[in-house]
């Protein structure tokens, strides 16, 4: 039996001084420390045509991934919960059709193997961040997964969640920091900058912000995804759709495909600067 204990050193992906941050493929794109990754599109899926309209934008400006939930952990029942199978179903078709990058949120560990067949990138939402049985399950598939940090967790308690999913034999793990709660109620959460450095210097692994959930507010998207680029994540994660306000989820976060021009043209000169891709 194994004592108690929770140390930095013990985490397989904690980063040695000298080891390279490490990379994740995912078809012919990666993620991680040479490049900087732009995964947009909307909270859910609504329909097949707004989908595609969607993500064939996205192409257009140069994205290679697109997010959208199917099934969606709202704070309260009676708000929409996703298109469910339906979604996945567009979801993949549209993937297939544009060759883009999916994204979506696991909710259950029962449907781990059914959605690695849908969805090329398995998220983790917030709520979920502490639930072991799902990461587990995560383990046994070979879809890199999104793993956001829990609203109420430590960097700590972050890092051995990503564990979980690791020692169960998934090496393909993105952090996103998505935002934690404070007392501050101007925004919806409260971006924690300061886990993008901590991150990079206690774990090997790939670190992407979501601005959308860290802020609630279309007005500050732009400011904190550049404040994660000067940072140092290697990625955004930003809900975006063509018409943002009658957007079914999350609408006052959501921006449009030219907010979303202005946030990434000046990225991708400053990243490649940098001699990231
Ligand atoms: C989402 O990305 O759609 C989402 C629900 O995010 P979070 O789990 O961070 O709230
Ligand atoms: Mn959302």
């Amino acid at each position: 039996m194994q004592k108690d204990n929770l140390k930095f050193e013990e985490l397989s992906h904690y980063k040695k001084k000298s080891k390279k941050r490490r990379s994740i493929k995912i078809k012919n794109k990666i993620i991680g420390p040479d490049t900087f990754s732009v995964i947009a599109g909307p909270c859910t899926i609504e329909n097949y045509d707004d989908l595609f309209e969607i993500v064939s934008h996205l192409k257009e400006l140069g994205c290679s991934f697109f997010r959208g939930g199917a099934y969606k952990m709202r704070t309260s029942p009676y708000n929409f919960q996703g298109l469910g199978k339906k979604g996945l179903e567009y979801l993949r078709k549209v993937s297939e059709k544009t060759g883009m990058i999916s994204v979506s949120e696991v909710v259950a560990s029962e449907d781990v193997q059914m959605m690695s067949n849908y969805v090329d990138i398995l998220q983790v939402g917030t709520r979920n961040m502490h639930n072991y049985r799902l990461l587990a399950a995560l383990g046994k598939v070979k879809n890199p997964v999104i793993l956001k940090r829990g609203m109420s967790s430590t960097i700590k308690e972050w890092l051995f969640a990503a564990e979980h999913i690791l020692q169960a034999g998934n090496p393909n793990v993105i952090l996103c920091e998505r935002g934690i709660r404070t007392f501050e109620d101007y925004t919806r959460n409260t971006l924690d900058i300061s886990s993008i450095p901590s991150v990079k210097n206690l774990s090997d692994l790939p670190i992407i912000v979501d601005p959308s959930h860290s802020s609630g507010r279309r007005d500050m998207i732009k400011s904190l995804s550049w404040a994660a680029m000067a940072a140092g994540a290697d990625g955004i994660l930003i809900e975006t759709h063509f018409s943002p306000d009658t957007a079914v989820c999350d609408s006052k976060q959501t921006i449009d495909f030219e907010m979303l021009e202005e946030i990434i043209k000046p990225v991708k000169r400053i990243v490649s600067l940098w001699g990231k891709e």
